[in-house]
């Protein structure tokens, strides 16, 4: 954080008034709403390349689904992007869509794991540490998931920490998935550094909302509430964990 700190108030880092116009001209207008027919259309069945279950991850096809819908709606007018890949689920939901429409999924992680992914830690899984160094290491796996999906010629790894990504980072976004580290510290990176790219019309969606402390960490719903409180963002829906709101 302390490197943001230093640099000029996010001068040039959002859209100007010209561009925002542009990119809200190109979005169509939000095929999914809060409401009846939001059900409809959240529960289209993605159209991917792969057995989706063959994909390590934690995301539930529904909420897969509701990303891929999203996806769609969003890549036809700027690159879309998502925090957070691990073995790439989400970005076989997101990247499929984004094929679909001619569009970029830009797709960062660090690839070394989140807190949970350790050695030792609930989440861990030994296939993902690297033979030589013992070092967690999910990006093997996760080009070999894109290249299964046939989407390397649709999806744009970035391997790296959100911050410095975030530094010099410049386009337009039409959808951000946040779904990276769960601290407060690690959501609240995310949520700070990449929200303020989305164009007018476009999506923030937030994984893992639990409003009960008992069933989940409260990062993601914390900034969740922060983007809402905000005023820039509104909410369109909740599907199951997958928090989605619309910039305003
Ligand atoms: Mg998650």
């Amino acid at each position: 954080m302390a490197a943001h700190a230093s640099f000029p108030k996010k001068r040039g880092l959002n859209p100007d008034d010209a561009m925002k116009k542009l990119w809200q001209a190109a979005l169509p207008g939000p095929a999914v709403r809060t409401g009846q027919s939001s059900k409809e259309e959240t529960t289209t069945v993605a159209q991917l390349s792969l057995d989706i279950e063959s994909v390590k991850g934690f995301l539930d096809p529904e909420e897969g689904n509701a990303l891929y819908q999203y996806a769609l709606e969003a890549s036809q007018a700027a690159p879309c992007f998502e925090i957070g890949a691990y073995c790439g689920k989400s970005t076989v939901y997101m990247g499929s869509a984004c094929r679909e429409r001619g569009g970029v999924l830009y797709s960062l992680d660090h690839h070394r794991g989140s807190e949970e992914h350790q050695p030792g830690e609930a989440y861990h899984d030994a296939d993902l540490l690297d033979q030589e160094s013992g070092i967690f290491d999910s990006f093997r796996e996760f080009r070999r998931t894109l290249s299964r999906a046939g989407l390397e010629e649709t999806v744009v790894p970035i391997v790296a920490s959100s911050e410095i990504a975030g530094r010099g980072w410049v386009t337009p976004l039409s959808m951000v998935f946040i779904d990276g580290g769960h601290s407060y510290e690690s959501a609240l990176c995310d949520y700070r550094t990449w929200s303020g790219h989305i164009v007018q019309g476009g999506f923030l969606v937030i994984h893992d909302i639990f409003p009960d402390p008992e069933e989940g960490g409260q990062a993601p719903f914390d900034i969740w509430k922060k983007a809402l409180a905000s005023a820039l963002f509104e909410e369109v829906e909740i599907v199951q964990t997958l928090g989605i709101l619309r910039r305003v």
